[in-house]
């Protein structure tokens, strides 16, 4: 029982067994526990104490919440917002009801996040980078609550748990946080405590068990480190391991191949010639006319080299804030052979209004590279 367990790690025995007294072992177990870093909100619940106490004093639907956690010892508002829990939880409305737990550490996380029956996460959008005690919290059959923000943006199913809708509806902070606490109170009172509440004959909620239930099945299995390793290996550890197999195989013969091409891209790059280059004259100025087709034909000079170069146009568009932006990319056709001479040729337009430039670049090319970033030469040409 978690009593046995609170003795056996709380330190001072005679302050849980009098606030041991107050507490109603069936009632709906809330926990909160990480950083008191002042973006993840642990004060939201504290926002009407007036509501939050009707709700913890109803003896139709007995909740306790459990807070923990820590702040940085250089942040005072972290701090404070500790001082204020701890205040608060010594309330005589609130005792027993609301308990700070102190000396947060991984052992008591683990107590709590495998112990609760919810998981409270309260971050200021879009500040949660993952909010991962949530996850260990599911693996465990806990129930989470929490902004849609973090890994519960993505985790989130309904009827899995519940959620703060991920919209931002203020501006100001503070509005917000009045916003979001009233949403918590009217969840609780109108959604989570009447289903954990309504028990059938055998003395549970069968709402309850499913909700528990839809939150392991539907969203634990994203959050495994059997998916993250089968990611791994479906993103890159295979593709490593064959494009490993394909370049040693025969003493290294497509290494070295790779190898001797590059020298020679980067021996003759320098001299790659444009020989000539038919467009319009207002693409020659790099703007173009949204509606219009152009056909766009460079004629190169590859120096011995291959079919070793690749032509891009790239569109791109500037932002009011003078920044610019890459609209699309479009690769050139190789039409024609003679010699050395290679003709490119692409037909280009654009449906978008507004002011677009193009330009032009010219690449290394061979099928047999990974990414184009590993041969990462470019030449750039309006
Ligand atoms: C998982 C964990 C955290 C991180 O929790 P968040 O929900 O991401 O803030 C912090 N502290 C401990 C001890 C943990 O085990």
């Amino acid at each position: 029982s978690f009593r046995d367990t609170w003795l056996k790690n709380q330190g001072d025995p005679s302050r849980i067994v009098s606030l041991m007294d107050k507490i109603n072992p069936n009632a709906l177990l809330i926990g909160f526990g990480r950083r008191f870093a002042t973006y993840k909100r642990a004060h939201l619940l504290f926002t009407d104490l007036e509501r939050l106490s009707k709700i913890v004093n109803n003896p139709d639907y007995p909740v306790q919440f459990l807070f923990t956690g820590k702040a940085h010892p250089h942040d005072g508002a972290g701090q404070g917002l500790i001082k204020r829990i701890i205040e608060i939880s010594r309330r005589p409305e609130f005792l027993g009801k609301i308990i700070f737990l102190e000396n947060y550490d991984m052992q008591l996380a683990r107590r709590l996040v495998s112990g609760v029956d919810i998981w409270l996460n309260t971050p200021t959008r879009p500040l949660e980078a993952s909010g991962t005690s949530g996850e260990k919290a599911l693996m465990n059959g806990v129930v989470n609550f929490s902004v849609l923000d973090g890994w519960w943006l993505e985790g989130y199913r309904e009827g899995a748990g519940w959620a703060l809708t991920e919209k931002r509806t203020y501006q100001n902070q503070e509005h917000q946080d009045q916003l979001d606490a009233a949403t918590i109170y009217s969840i609780l009172e109108t959604e989570i405590l009447p289903l954990y509440y309504a028990r059938n004959k055998k003395g549970y909620s069968e709402g309850w068990i499913k909700v528990v239930k839809n939150s392991i099945a539907q969203i634990a299995p994203h959050y495994t480190m059997k998916r993250q390793l089968d990611d791994y290996y479906n993103k890159f550890y295979n593709k490593l391991a064959k494009r490993f197999h394909m370049l040693s195989a025969n003493d290294n013969a497509k290494a070295k191949e790779i190898a001797a091409w590059k020298e020679e891209v980067v021996a003759k790059w320098d001299s790659i010639e444009i020989v000539s280059c038919d467009k319009l004259e207002d693409l020659k100025a790099g703007d173009i006319e949204s509606g219009k087709e152009y056909t766009i034909t460079y004629v190169i000079d590859e120096k011995g080299l291959n079919d070793a170069v690749g032509l891009e146009l790239v569109t791109t568009y500037t932002t009011a804030d003078g920044k610019q932006h890459v609209y699309s990319v479009e690769p050139f056709s190789v039409i024609k052979k003679e010699g050395d001479l290679y003709t490119f040729q692409v037909k280009h337009s654009l449906s978008n209004a507004g002011s677009f430039k193009v330009s032009y670049r010219m690449f290394p090319k061979n099928p047999e590279l990974p990414h184009r970033q590993d041969f990462c030469y470019v030449r750039w040409f309006i």
